[in-house]
């Protein structure tokens, strides 16, 4: 693979950039490999990715029913932070975050991150409380975030309405480091690396059927055939469920609609991530100038890609209220994507009764931000069994009742 540089665009430039190769190849599946991940979203291609540099596992198949990076991976609202309540997901998040810090360097893919701050607002005395102890919590773990005062939220965010007609803005918590990145190069450049190191990524491929013999699995069916595996790795977020049932065992989730819009693009407004939790709503803006929005879940199950007409009144009466401003901008584009959510708001990294078989979910709302971490930690779990960073989202704690309570965290923050 040509490594990208600014010599190459020089050199492309004079030559009407005919010398650029594919960035990553479409093969026809083999018979046999030694792992397949189902789900080309950016958990599937980083897990694959992180077996290949980290555990020399590159006999690899990604299968995508898709193209890859088009389900959730392509259509979030790109929020990245670290600042949870409990341990093991601190852990995670915040070594995530911290790859994502070095990832444009790492694949050579420039991934556009943006460590511009994110500031999750307090309007009630609740959040008040809530906040402070998630900031007590950070510290303790090692992971940067303050609380910080009205005045200062207004200081770092000037276009935000301090007194709205619902709810006063009290304080917030803030995270300098966390920020954003372009969702669909994230996924283009694990790709990328992934196909450079021999692995193939297969797209239009549907998985329809895991085949298991004496508990084991031995492989899938899919719509361009039957192939075989020695580990297989569901990372298929909404459709995690639709998979497990395939393999013949439950999964504790619910698959449900989340959507988002963007507006026109406008002239530099707002240079940090806001989310409003109590009115429901969050902001940020696009390096071409829209404005981000993104609102909260469908209240019953379904697998549309869509979301129900009342979320986007509600989610742009929030954002109207904390910044007056927007009333004035028209919408571009809305459209949904399937989360998968568990009842602790904590996914679930874990072998499953099946031998063999890994399911990687759980993420609802909020993965994106987890997916460098999920795929180094999912690789360690499939290459060696275990991994320190996910020995607690086993999908076995909801029955030991050992649970990962994020939702103050991740209830409606994403
Ligand atoms: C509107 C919205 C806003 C969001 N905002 C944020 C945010 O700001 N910050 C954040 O951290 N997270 C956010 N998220 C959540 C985040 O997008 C997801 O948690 C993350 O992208 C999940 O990645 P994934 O790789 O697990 O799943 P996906 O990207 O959905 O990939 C799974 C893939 O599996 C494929 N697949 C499914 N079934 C099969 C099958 N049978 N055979 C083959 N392939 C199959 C699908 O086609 C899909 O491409 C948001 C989500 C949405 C919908």
């Amino acid at each position: 693979m040509k490594r990208y540089s600014a010599f190459a665009i020089a050199r492309e430039a004079f030559r009407h950039h005919s010398g650029w190769e594919r960035a990553w190849r479409s093969p026809a599946p083999k018979s046999k490999y030694d792992v397949i991940i189902i789900g080309a979203g950016g958990h599937g291609l980083a897990t694959a990715y992180y077996l290949g540099k980290n555990f020399g596992i590159t006999n690899v198949a990604v299968i995508e029913k898709g193209w890859l990076g088009g389900g959730n991976t392509g259509r979030n609202t790109t929020i990245i932070r670290s600042n949870y309540l409990q341990d093991p997901s601190a852990a995670i998040y915040e070594k995530s975050r911290s790859l994502y810090e070095t990832l444009s360097q790492d694949l050579n893919y420039n991934v556009m991150f943006s460590p511009r701050g994110v500031l999750m607002l307090a309007q009630t005395q609740h959040e008040i409380r809530g906040y402070k102890r998630t900031a007590h919590a950070n510290a303790l773990q090692g992971v940067p975030t303050e609380w910080i005062g009205p005045g200062r939220v207004k200081e770092i965010c000037p276009i935000i309405e301090l007194n709205g007609p619902r709810y006063p803005v009290l304080g917030g918590l803030f995270q300098e480091r966390g920020g954003t990145a372009r969702h669909d190069a994230v996924a283009w450049g694990y790709a990328r690396a992934c196909s450079d190191m021999g692995m193939d990524i297969i797209q239009q491929c549907e998985v329809t059927n895991i085949r298991t013999s004496g508990g084991k699995v031995v492989g899938v069916d899919t719509t361009k055939g039957a192939i075989e595996c020695d580990k297989l790795g569901g990372i298929v977020a909404g459709n995690s469920s639709v998979l497990a049932d395939m393999a013949g065992f439950r999964l504790p989730m619910e698959s449900v609609a989340l959507q988002a819009l963007v507006s026109e693009p406008i002239k530099p407004a707002m240079d940090i991530v806001v989310m409003a939790n109590t009115v429901h709503g969050y902001l940020s803006q696009s390096d071409k100038g829209e404005m981000v929005i993104g609102g909260g879940t469908d209240g019953y199950n379904n697998y549309t890609q869509r979301g129900s007409f009342h979320h986007i009144e509600e989610t742009v009466r929030a954002l109207i209220e904390t910044f007056p401003m927007l009333s004035r901008l028209k919408m571009l584009r809305q459209w949904g994507g399937i989360v998968d959510v568990t009842g602790d708001r904590s996914p679930m990294l874990t072998k499953t009764p099946i031998e063999g078989m890994f399911m990687n979910c759980g993420w609802g709302t909020g993965g994106f931000k987890a997916i460098p971490g999920s795929g180094w930690a999912m690789a360690e779990l499939m290459a060696k069994g275990e991994s320190p960073l996910t020995d607690e989202f086993s999908m076995w704690r909801f029955k030991e009742g050992k649970f990962i309570d994020e939702s103050v965290a991740a209830g409606v923050a994403h």
